[in-house]
Formats: structure tokens, C-alpha cells, sequence
């Protein structure tokens, strides 16, 4: 049974959020940012974010050449621009939020490794830097052969490579940790291990529904507006929204001597990735290798995904050195049928917002903003 202090402080809130990635801290900050005196709390399931915040490779990037060329395929022109937009300004808004020093911020850059399969692309590449100079007030792809030998590519595989020097990259576990610093210093208050069941609207105010056994107490917490940023858990809340599940596979190597790479590297519209940290290669993605199984929520490793990136780096991106594998995981994106961020306003009371498809680190700040309004 809950005492009246209980009741008088703890489960009445202005606004609460449930889940703490990037997306939800960043909803919880904006608002603290804009409205000092409101009272928001941050519901999270797992003893710290556990969704794909923390798993993520760590690009500050807004798509690659051959990943804006397929984006437009699906979206057109217009929206696939105003998307690299967004993601842009969004890095630009983390950057500022956080400091770059707090997340790790470098940057080296970003390039595209292209293969046969998209050697064509390169034929778009002056008309996407004119389309892009208003985001970018110069060219944001050049061309950079030369890097192929510099960086000890496989030369038969590696046809060209794009370089863009808008890219860079974070310390993605020390962007996290500094969020969660951030957001304590506003006043916002983050319940860990504190997973919510669902939510109920009453006139005046949202009911969220604890799940779980608080010495047999049953937690009704109440809020005037209520976030769902759960990402590609949401449909454990909201079984009719659709937003796909996409497990994405990731490892990284032991320091590797004589590393002659730096910077974020893109390859097949950005179903590969890989970069340096401290002369370790993060290398992740192929699950365009297995749409189906990959379509999963459970954190479990695909074997055939696994192999295939082991091969890929020592073929493709240290051909001939001598590497080590230290570890390897998987998290978890949340993607909309479009790949356009989600924002569905429920009611005036809930909103669910799922702004990533995979970019999370660049957008959220972005779309945390527009949702948050003045
Ligand atoms: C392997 C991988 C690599 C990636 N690389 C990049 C990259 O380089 N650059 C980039 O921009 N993006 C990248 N992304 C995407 C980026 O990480 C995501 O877009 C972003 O982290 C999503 O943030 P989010 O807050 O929406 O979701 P999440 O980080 O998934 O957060 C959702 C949170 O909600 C919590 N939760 C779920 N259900 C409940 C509940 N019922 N009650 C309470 N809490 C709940 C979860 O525990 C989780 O902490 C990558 C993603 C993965 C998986």
C-alpha cells in the first residue's frame, strides 16, 4: 500500500516519457529547456538505455551518395533533401546540447566505398551537391580515388570512393552517459528498471501503468501529456502502430597496428558501415543479407550476418593485416514503412515519435524539438 507521501510526490507529473534513448532524453531535455518549472520523468525498462542508443556505431551522418540516391527512389526529391536536412541540424543541435567534447565528438570525415554494383551512382554526384548547397554552402561529395591505396583497401574490390568532410563521429557510450548527466542537472527524473504496461486516458490527465511487483504495490503514475519514444519496442505498448523492428549486427577488433584509416566509412547504401576508434575497426550491418529474421526484437546474434561482416573486413577493408575479433553485439532499430520519422499525435494528451530508420544519432535532437514545440 502507498503511504500519502508516496502519493503526494512521487506519481504526479507534467510530462513523462518512457524510454530513455537518445530520442527520449532528448525529448525530456527539450522540454525542461523550454518549460523550467515543469515536472518530467523518464521511464526506462532496462537498469540503463537498452535499446538501440547504446549499441549504435556512432556515425554523425546524414546519408551516404548511394543511400540519398535510394532514398529518393523511395520518398522523391524533396523529402529525401529536407531528411539530410534534418539529420544535419540535428548533429548540429547534439553537438550544442551536450558539447563535443562530452560525446566524444571527431571529426575525420566520412567516405563511400563503391563497388561495380554502383560505380552508375557517380553520374549523380554533381546534380545531389547542387541539390544539397543550401543545407551544406558547398559541395558536400567529392571524388577520392586516391584513398582506395592510402587506406590499404582491396583495390579489386573498391571501385571509387566519396569523400564528405561534413561527416564525423561520437563516442556513442559517452554520448548516452553524458545525456543521462545532462538530464539530471535540468531536473528531470529517470526511473530505471521501470517498464511501463500501458496508459489510459482520463480527461484531464494520462494514468501509465507500471508493470511489475513494487512490494505488491500497484504504481499508477498520471502526467498531462505523455511521449512514447520506445523506439522499436512500441508495439509492446501500441500493437497497431507500425513500426518494424530491425536487428543490426556489429563487431569491433582489438587495436589493429598500423591502422592506416580514419573516419566513418559507408558501403552499399549504408547496409555497411565501419569506422576507427582508438585503432580498433567498428564494423557492422548485413541485414540486408536476412530481412526476414532480422525483422526481431530479441538481442541474439545471427551467425550467417556475423560471417559474412568477418569476411568482408578481411577481404575488403584490411586485406593482408593481421586483426583480431574483441567483441561483438547487436541492438535494435525501430524503421517506418517510409523511413520518414513518425510523429503520431494519439491525442492531444499522447504522442509516439519514432524519428530514426537507423539515424538516430543525427535526428533525434531535430525532431525532439518540433514535438516540444516553443
Ligand atoms: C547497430 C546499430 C548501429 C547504428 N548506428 C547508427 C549510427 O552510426 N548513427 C546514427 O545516427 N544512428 C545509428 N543507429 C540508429 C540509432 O541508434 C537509433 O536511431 C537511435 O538510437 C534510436 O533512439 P531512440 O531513443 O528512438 O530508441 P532506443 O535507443 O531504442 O530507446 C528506446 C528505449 O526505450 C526503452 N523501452 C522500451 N520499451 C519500454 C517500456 N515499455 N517501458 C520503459 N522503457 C522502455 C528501451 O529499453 C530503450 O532504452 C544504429 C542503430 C543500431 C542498432
Amino acid at each position: 500500500m502507498l503511504s500519502f507521501w508516496e502519493k503526494n510526490s512521487f506519481l504526479n507529473y507534467d510530462f513523462i516519457i518512457i524510454g530513455s534513448g537518445i530520442l527520449g532524453l532528448s525529448t525530456a531535455c527539450c522540454i525542461k529547456e523550454k518549460n523550467k518549472k515543469a515536472k518530467v520523468l523518464v521511464l526506462e525498462e532496462g537498469i540503463f538505455p537498452t535499446g538501440a542508443s547504446t549499441k549504435n556505431a556512432g556515425f554523425a551522418c546524414f546519408g551516404s551518395l548511394t543511400e540519398i540516391l535510394a532514398d529518393i527512389k523511395n520518398l522523391g526529391e524533396s523529402a529525401t533533401f529536407s531528411l539530410v536536412e534534418k539529420r544535419y541540424k540535428g548533429i548540429q543541435k547534439l553537438r550544442q546540447r551536450l558539447g563535443d567534447k562530452n560525446i566524444g565528438y571527431e571529426n575525420y570525415g566520412g567516405f563511400e566505398l563503391i563497388m561495380n554494383k554502383h560505380m552508375h551512382c557517380l553520374d549523380q554526384l554533381s546534380s545531389i551537391n547542387k541539390n544539397l548547397n543550401h543545407v551544406f554552402s558547398e559541395d558536400v561529395f567529392s571524388i577520392r580515388n586516391e584513398k582506395i591505396k592510402e587506406f590499404g583497401f582491396n583495390e579489386s574490390q573498391v571501385k571509387a570512393v566519396i569523400f564528405s568532410k561534413f561527416e564525423s563521429q561520437i563516442d556513442t557510450g559517452k554520448m548516452m552517459y553524458s545525456f543521462i548527466d545532462y538530464a539530471n542537472s535540468l531536473g528531470i527524473r529517470i526511473l530505471t528498471g521501470c517498464e511501463a504496461a500501458s496508459y489510459s486516458e482520463k480527461e484531464n490527465y494520462v494514468k501509465v501503468f507500471i508493470k511489475g511487483n513494487d512490494a505488491g504495490n500497484k504504481i499508477e503514475l498520471s502526467a498531462k501529456k505523455l511521449f512514447i519514444c520506445t523506439n522499436a519496442f512500441t508495439n509492446k505498448i501500441l500493437p497497431d502502430i507500425n513500426i518494424k523492428p530491425g536487428r543490426g549486427q556489429v563487431l569491433i577488433t582489438k587495436p589493429v597496428e598500423n591502422l592506416k584509416f580514419k573516419g566513418v566509412f559507408h558501403i552499399d547504401e549504408g547496409f555497411y558501415y565501419f569506422r576507427n576508434f582508438e585503432n580498433r575497426v567498428l564494423f557492422g550491418g548485413g541485414r540486408n543479407l536476412d530481412f526476414e529474421t532480422e525483422e526481431s526484437t530479441e538481442f541474439a546474434v545471427n551467425e550467417k550476418i556475423l560471417s559474412d561482416l568477418k569476411k568482408k573486413l578481411s577481404e575488403i577493408i584490411l586485406p593482408g593485416q593481421n586483426f583480431e575479433i574483441d567483441l561483438s553485439w547487436t541492438g535494435i532499430m525501430g524503421f517506418s514503412k517510409n523511413r520518414l520519422p513518425v510523429v503520431n499525435n494519439i491525442s492531444d494528451r499522447v504522442a509516439c515519435v519514432m524519428s530514426c530508420n537507423g539515424m538516430g544519432v543525427a535526428l533525434s535532437s531535430e525532431i525532439a524539438d518540433e514535438i516540444t514545440g516553443k
